[in-house]
């Protein structure tokens, strides 16, 4: 659990708790080297024959007697963790159950503490006349005349005047230019916070008003920051960033998906003169090491990135913006598991900053959390311009005509050919990555599985290859059916985006079809391309999975079709009704931004579903309503708290026995109130050769269920093979 957070210089000599960086699960005891230390401070201690580095965290355990006690063997040239950073990661690791140090593990995966601060050369103009100019050196001395502020090393400054290093070398020698040293991390450039943005409409800009006071109070607030795609919630955030900017503090906006930042940063870029600095983990590590120093020294004020730009290690955080934030990908699903728009929230509070969650379908959380006053709500009811919402109309499935094997029917294909014929973009979206979902053996009816994992093999025609979308693992596409043996007899089942793409290209075989599905692009960056290829028309028809809807702008985008709006109805879990809804509507959202109105069609068996309904209506009020009711019926979140308890193993049966104990033995959670369902196997009863378990505990929002757990779960041994995973507030239920 966390330990009190001092900040008191620790003299010399007096005893202090490290806490390692490294593998180890427990704080250490040290003496205050000569001159002492901080808390905060990164350092360097004896451990056994090694050195480990390690932040000092508080006043030690006592568990070394005072005569054993070593000292820190140096204190290093990094930044501090900031008192409030370490009251937030001891209160994460509390909340989510994990340990401190690996919480804290998050917030220095940055490179190169023990190396200080790493210099490299520098070049500017200099006092002298060059003797004898040439071509080259006339050159190199109008690049540095043209950035007088920018700080060249030998190389970028060669290659931006298209001269060999050789002619720098020489003007220095002569005095025309300076070489110098400088701290390789050097601060981003700094935003242009004068620029004005777009003029704002009157909702927007009764928004921004509301926010930028946020920013000026310096305290704590939540704002849920609600509009439909294009109403310009991005432009209403920026307005809270130049402020808190102004502000002299740091922003940090937090996207679902590395593709989106592209877009993202050209708009910072253009609004404010100067780039964001992006964290994610495509970055090199020289990247990484820069950005958490200037981070923590105020060399970077505006931060865009993925989840994990929450634990750099900021001065002066003035505003977290958790853009989609109904997105789930915000939820850490392996490692530390949290969910970073609650992290968000927590971190805003112990630094007294501002949050905005930005979404047009907001998670049912934070709109109960707006509904009852805890956050702050802004509404932008309208697309901005011209723009209007498409109209959402759903095709009937049992009425339509489809071919086996095909999922276009004639109302969406009849859709997609007035949009060919106007130029104008189609979407068809199906949440299926993939050839087919299944395939099956049409001689014995065997379905081909995964040999590790409770789950079906996933065709991928692209790559020649049977995928698991579990554990990863690939396999040839068999000849013969590995169950009878027949041969040629294996047929793929149900549609996947790649099957979904070969149809359309019979369909419509002129057009120009684009796949936009995650594991088609080897890395992020060329997804970004591709996305931003597509932006500017490179596709007549795109056909994407969940990938294409979170906020990627398509302005020539016009038709959003659904291919199978059921997909997503019969949810093992209580969010399934909800998820649909909000994927659903983003996906609806794509269509028609610019100046042409969109149409979004949802091929469906049960229009008549409550939640079809509330997407055609277009009631989302209505919706959120409806399932706050059942969620208040059912005792679910928010109206309770649950925690998953997934125990694993190789060996079936211990992990179902161990299991059962834990069920047994649950005073401590029945103490507060709890109630505990299970054990079962899991929806996925098997990944990677690990068979699974759950349990899941319900309590009163009130009850310390966290205490209960830790409780409950130190009565137990556990063989070393088997694994416990707490996971507070699942969002996952398989
Ligand atoms: P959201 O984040 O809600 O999807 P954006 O902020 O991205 O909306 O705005 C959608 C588009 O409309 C963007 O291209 C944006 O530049 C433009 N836009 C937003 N507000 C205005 C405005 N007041 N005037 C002109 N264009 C605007
Ligand atoms: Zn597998």
């Amino acid at each position: 659990m966390a330990e009190p957070v001092f900040e008191d210089r620790v003299p010399a000599g007096e005893r202090v708790g490290i806490l390692p960086l490294g593998a180890l699960d427990r704080l250490l005891d040290y003496k205050a080297p000569e001159g002492g230390c901080s808390p905060g401070a990164f350092v360097e201690v004896p451990l056994g024959p090694r050195k480990i580095v390690g932040v000092v965290w508080g006043p030690g355990t006592g568990e070394v007697p005072e005569a054993r006690l070593r000292p820190v063997a140096r204190i290093l040239d990094a930044p501090p963790l900031r008192a409030p950073m370490r009251e937030f990661l001891g209160r994460a690791a509390d909340y989510t159950l994990t340990p401190l140090p690996a919480m804290v593990r998050l917030a220095t995966r940055a490179p190169g503490l023990t190396e200080g601060q790493v210099t490299h050369n520098v070049y500017r103009l200099g006092p002298r006349e060059a003797g004898r100019m040439t071509d080259a050196r006339t050159r190199v001395l109008a690049v540095l005349r043209d950035f007088p502020d920018r700080s060249f090393t030998l190389g970028e400054l060669a290659s931006q005047a298209g001269v060999g290093t050789a002619v720098i070398k020489g003007l220095v020698t002569q005095g025309a230019v300076v070489e110098e040293e400088a701290p390789r991390d050097r601060p981003y450039p700094v935003l242009d916070l004068g620029a004005p943005g777009v003029p704002l409409t009157p909702d927007q800009m009764l928004s921004a008003a509301a926010l930028r006071i946020g920013a000026e109070a310096h305290t704590y607030n939540t704002t849920l920051l609600k509009g439909v795609t294009g109403s310009g919630k991005t432009e209403v955030y920026l307005e809270a960033v130049a402020e808190t900017l102004r502000q002299g503090r740091q922003a940090l906006v937090l996207l679902p998906e590395i593709a989106l930042t592209g877009a993202f940063l050209a708009r910072v870029e253009h609004r404010f003169g100067a780039p964001a600095a992006e964290w994610h983990s495509g970055m090199t590590q020289t990247e990484r090491r820069r950005l958490w120093r200037m981070a923590a020294t105020g060399g970077a004020s505006l931060v865009v990135g993925a989840r994990s730009a929450l634990f750099l290690p900021f001065r002066d955080l003035g505003l977290v913006v958790v853009d989609e934030e109904h997105d789930t990908s915000y939820k850490q699903e392996d490692g530390v598991l949290y969910n970073a728009r609650d992290m968000a929230v927590l971190r805003a509070s112990i630094e007294k900053s501002q949050v905005i969650l930005a979404s047009a379908t907001p998670c049912l959380e934070s709109w109960y959390n707006a509904q009852t006053g805890k956050y702050a709500r802004l509404t932008l009811p309208a697309r901005v311009g011209l723009a209007v919402l498409p109209t959402v109309k759903a095709v009937d499935m049992r009425l339509e005509e489809v071919t086996r094997g095909n999922w276009v029917g004639p109302t969406l294909t009849e859709a997609v050919a007035q949009r060919l014929e106007r130029e104008e973009q189609s979407l068809l979206f199906l949440n299926r990555r993939g050839y087919a979902p299944v395939t099956l053996c049409r001689s014995c009816g065997h379905q081909l599985g995964c040999p590790h994992c409770d789950a079906r093999l996933v065709e991928h025609r692209f790559m020649r290859r049977l995928m698991c979308h579990q554990c990863g693992e690939t396999f040839p596409m068999p000849v013969a059916c590995p169950d009878c043996g027949a041969e040629g007899k294996l047929a793929p089942v149900g549609p996947g985006v790649e099957r979904l793409a070969e149809e359309v290209a019979a369909l419509f075989p002129t057009a120009r079809t684009a796949v936009l599905s995650s594991d088609l692009y080897g890395s992020a960056k060329s997804l970004k391309e591709a996305i931003e290829q597509i932006a500017d028309g490179a596709a007549d028809i795109i056909i994407g999975t969940q990938l294409v809807a979170k906020g990627h702008n398509f302005p020539k985008l016009t038709l959003a079709g659904v291919i199978d709006a059921d997909l997503g109805l019969y949810g093992s879990d209580l969010r399934a009704a909800e998820r649909t809804f909000a994927l659903m509507r983003q996906v609806s959202g794509r269509a028609g931004r610019a100046d042409r109105p969109g149409e979004a069609l949802l091929q469906t068996y049960q229009p008549h579903h409550p939640v079809i309904q509330a997407i055609l209506k277009g009631d989302d009020e209505g919706f959120w309503r409806a399932e706050l009711d059942g969620r208040r019926m059912a005792g679910m979140p928010p109206f309770s708290r649950l925690a998953g308890i997934i125990l694993s193993s190789e060996d079936a049966q211990e992990v179902m026995d161990k299991a059962v104990e834990m069920a047994r033995h649950k005073d401590p959670l029945t103490k507060i109130g709890a109630e505990v369902w299970g054990p079962a196997p899991a929806p996925i009863a098997r990944v990677r050769g690990r068979h699974r378990v759950r349990l899941l505990v319900k309590a009163d929002r009130t009850a310390p269920l966290q205490d209960a757990l830790a409780r409950w779960a130190a009565q137990f041994r556990f063989p070393s093979d088997l694994r416990l995973t707490m996971d507070i507030d699942p969002q996952s239920f398989m």
